[in-house]
């Protein structure tokens, strides 16, 4: 591992700033995890302090007061949140369905794949056919499972608080950029807005990194076993799983039957997030309303053994 460099300076030489100068433009664990990531993704890749900051970044740097977003419904609800709070600065956006083409008329598509929590996959050949510049926030994929420059799209986007980061110790963001151009316009516009990645979760981010690809192999493994098994439970009415990845999530009857489930773990955490070793499931009602069923529960499959997992849910669900 590079060491942890929390330096804000480098002194000048001669006279003059060499490349790293303040810690606001680059620092060198930034730069460590960027490397490490754009090897994954196929593209030159920023780092931000959060998925939020990371799409706030994006829609700051690709749009002008009077263009519009086509969001892939049933995306990350705080996405969609984000972009209403943006409003006031002249960005619009409309929700479609991605699993068909975009809307005409619009200046940025915007997918996620799979969507969370409704897990839908989109129609990556339809967007990339589409004039606008095409984001695929790729979180829940991670490059494991899904490298969307290799696509066509022009910028994918990871919460990378979540497989990424795999231990729910890091709050990062990040975007891979298929054009060096795009890419140094978003580093211009990063350290002229400070929404930037401090060396500590970047330090946390490159050792997470090292064992991205067998974690994602057991998060798959465990989450297809317990998929299967909801599936046959008698209290479940639907699982949504895409066949890869840790995140899946079931319906039970209805608000309350999601609460006694949640109240009723002893194993695996009642919280938010995903993506981390430790399973966490939630209902995502309380956030999202009438976005998603009332007895909607999203579970995120850590890498515990499956059968202790299994066992803390079936006494939840009786
Ligand atoms: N994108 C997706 C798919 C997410 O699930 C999340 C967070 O849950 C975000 C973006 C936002 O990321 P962060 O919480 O790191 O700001």
């Amino acid at each position: 591992m590079e060491p942890l460099d929390r330096a804000t300076i480098w002194p000048y030489r001669d006279g003059e700033p060499g490349p790293l100068y303040y810690q606001r433009y680059s620092h060198p664990n930034a730069i460590a995890a960027e490397r490490a990531l754009a090897e994954l993704e196929g593209g030159e890749t920023l780092m931000y302090p959060s998925g939020a900051g990371a799409t706030t970044a994006l829609v700051l740097g690709l749009l002008e007061p009077g263009q519009t977003i086509a969001l892939a419904e049933g995306a990350y609800y705080g996405t969609a949140v984000l972009f209403r709070t943006l409003e006031p600065w002249g960005v619009r956006f409309v929700e479609f369905d991605q699993t068909g083409a975009p809307p005409d008329g619009v200046d940025l598509v915007w997918l996620e794949a799979p969507s969370n929590p409704l897990l839908t996959m989109p129609d990556l050949e339809a967007a990339v056919a589409h004039p606008a510049r095409v984001v695929v926030d790729s979180t829940a994929s991670t490059p494991v499972y899904l490298r969307p420059l290799e696509q066509g799209a022009d910028f994918a986007l990871h919460s990378a608080t979540k497989y990424l980061g795999g231990h729910h110790d890091v709050l990062l963001g990040a975007v891979a950029c298929r054009s060096a151009d795009d890419a140094e316009r978003l580093r211009e516009l990063r350290g002229r807005t400070g929404i930037v990645a401090a060396p500590d979760p970047c330090w946390l981010l490159s050792r997470s990194l090292k064992t991205l690809a067998l974690r994602m192999e057991r998060h798959t493994a465990g989450a297809t076993e317990i998929a299967e098994r909801l599936r046959s439970h008698p209290a479940v009415e639907t699982v949504r799983y895409p066949g890869f990845g840790g995140m899946l999530s079931f319906d039970v009857a209805d608000g309350d039957a999601a609460r006694k489930v949640e109240t009723s773990l002893q194993k695996i955490l009642n919280a938010t997030s995903l993506g981390g070793v430790d399973t966490v499931l939630e209902s995502r009602v309380r956030w999202e309303g009438d976005r998603v069923p009332p007895g909607l529960l999203r579970l995120s499959v850590g890498l515990e053994n499956v059968d202790e997992l299994w066992a803390d849910l079936e006494q939840a669900l009786r």
